[in-house]
């Protein structure tokens, strides 16, 4: 069976967005679900292409309007699912593929039980997490240890998920990824070698 819906979680750092742009450039019929969220941008980012980025009273409203599948507040900030987003992208047969945290794959989970693919990137250990968070110099030292604090609680929930990799040899979890969206999509009998 085809599961559409391919949700990757990670601890911050982890090298989860490296995975999710690495499948949206090998598989032309993935798309990103492009969610919703407070943070303010990072100048690298585009609206409406890393993230709807809106105000405390716009993303309110969205929850008020049922717009959002799923939400949460994350260091400080709200980060949620569109509900458009995901409706379309099944009704016309797409596979999305969401980068949320771990509470955020499991409502996917739970919403979709049926077409969700969980997928959980992991750090070879906490001191590597730590050491990747300092090298890119996106947060603060004070934000950084918000982010290892959470990550334990994430790695908590690893075992709900279908798949975990460990992003210690970047090519190798970017060919892992790949097979298991591939599996997904095309269900090739390849799988079994790597896992
Ligand atoms: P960042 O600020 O680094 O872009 O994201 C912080 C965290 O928010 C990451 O773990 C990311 O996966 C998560 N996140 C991004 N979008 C969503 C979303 O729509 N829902 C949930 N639950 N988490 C999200």
């Amino acid at each position: 069976m085809k599961r559409q819906l391919i949700v990757l979680s990670a601890p911050s750092g982890a090298g989860k967005t490296t995975v999710a742009r690495h499948l949206l450039e090998t598989f032309p019929f993935l798309r990103f679900s492009v969610s919703a969220t407070t943070r303010d941008r990072r100048e690298s980012e585009i609206h409406g292409k890393d993230y709807f980025f809106l105000t405390r009273e716009e993303f309110k409203e969205r929850i008020e309007n049922g717009d959002l599948i799923e939400y949460e507040e994350i260091f400080g900030n709200y980060y949620g699912t569109l509900r458009s987003v995901v409706k379309d992208a099944i009704s016309h047969g797409d596979f999305i593929v969401f980068d949320v945290d771990v509470k955020g794959a499991l409502s996917l989970r739970h919403e979709f039980p049926d077409d969700t693919v969980l997928i959980f990137i992991a750090p070879p250990d906490m001191q590597t997490l730590s050491e990747r968070l300092h090298h890119r110099h996106t947060e603060t030292n004070a934000q950084i240890a918000l982010r290892l604090a959470r990550a334990e609680m994430e790695m908590g929930h690893e075992k709900s998920f279908d798949y975990v990799i460990v992003n210690g040899n970047l090519s190798e979890t970017l060919s892992k990824a790949e097979e298991i969206v591939r599996f997904n999509a095309e269900g090739s009998p390849e799988q079994q070698e790597l896992f």
